[in-house]
């Protein structure tokens, strides 16, 4: 036997009982998750993938036949593929703001009617037990800029069903909201080609 053939076959070895021990660890870590429960999922940070991350448990839980609800805050000046794709689906309720960027309205007191009625969509989604899942799109935006008020919120979100997941987007979530979520993601802006010059692309920025 040659000396490389020796040396594959003692990888090879080190290799299966390596994934051995690893498998009786994740079968362990599986085993002991037995809670059942609507989540809160956090989706924030500078990067791009938090909308197109929600609109992914979107596409799984349609996949999947559960009722969900979408309330998109700001969007609505161009029509985002999400939308087109989702809004006449009979298992998604979808409700979009339609006001643009505040930058674009550059109008305060117009931005917080809006929200406002944007919100009570929200609520109703979060009150409704037959809701299985509910986006809330560029939510933390409404709180930041102090649109919405943050208790309110908080309060919808903690008192839903008991087993609605929701996901929230948006960047600088408030400590508040991360407290109460169950999973967290933090998107790092390491890198966008909007940085150089390159125009927003269809399917892939909306
Ligand atoms: P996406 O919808 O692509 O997942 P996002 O929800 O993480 O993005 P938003 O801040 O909601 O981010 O951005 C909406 C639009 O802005 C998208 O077209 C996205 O590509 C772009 N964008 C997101 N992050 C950045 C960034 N760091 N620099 C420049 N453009 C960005
Ligand atoms: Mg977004």
């Amino acid at each position: 036997m040659s000396n490389s053939k020796a040396s594959n076959e003692d990888r090879n070895k080190r290799h299966k009982k390596a994934m051995q021990r690893k498998k009786e660890h994740v079968d362990n870590r599986i085993a002991e998750a037995t809670i059942d429960k609507g989540l809160l999922v956090v989706l924030t940070g500078n990067g791009k993938g938090k909308s197109s991350s929600a609109f992914g448990m979107l596409a799984r839980s349609v996949g999947h036949g559960l009722r969900c609800g979408v309330v998109q805050f700001i969007k609505g000046l161009w029509e985002c593929g999400e939308q087109k794709l989702f809004e006449d689906n009979p298992l998604v309720e979808f409700h979009v703001m339609k006001t643009g960027f505040t930058w674009e309205t550059q109008d305060r007191e117009k931005d917080i009617a809006a929200a406002v009625k944007t919100w009570e969509k929200a609520e109703a989604l979060l009150s409704n037990e037959e809701i299985d899942v509910v986006i809330l799109d560029e939510l933390t935006y409404m709180l930041t800029y102090g649109y919405l008020e943050g208790t309110m919120v908080l309060d919808a979100l903690k008192n839903r069903p008991s087993q609605q997941h929701v996901v929230v987007t948006g960047r600088n979530a408030s400590k508040e909201l991360i407290e109460i979520a169950d999973t967290v993601s933090e998107v790092a802006d390491t890198k966008h080609a909007f940085n150089a010059g390159i125009k927003v692309q269809k399917g892939i920025d909306y």
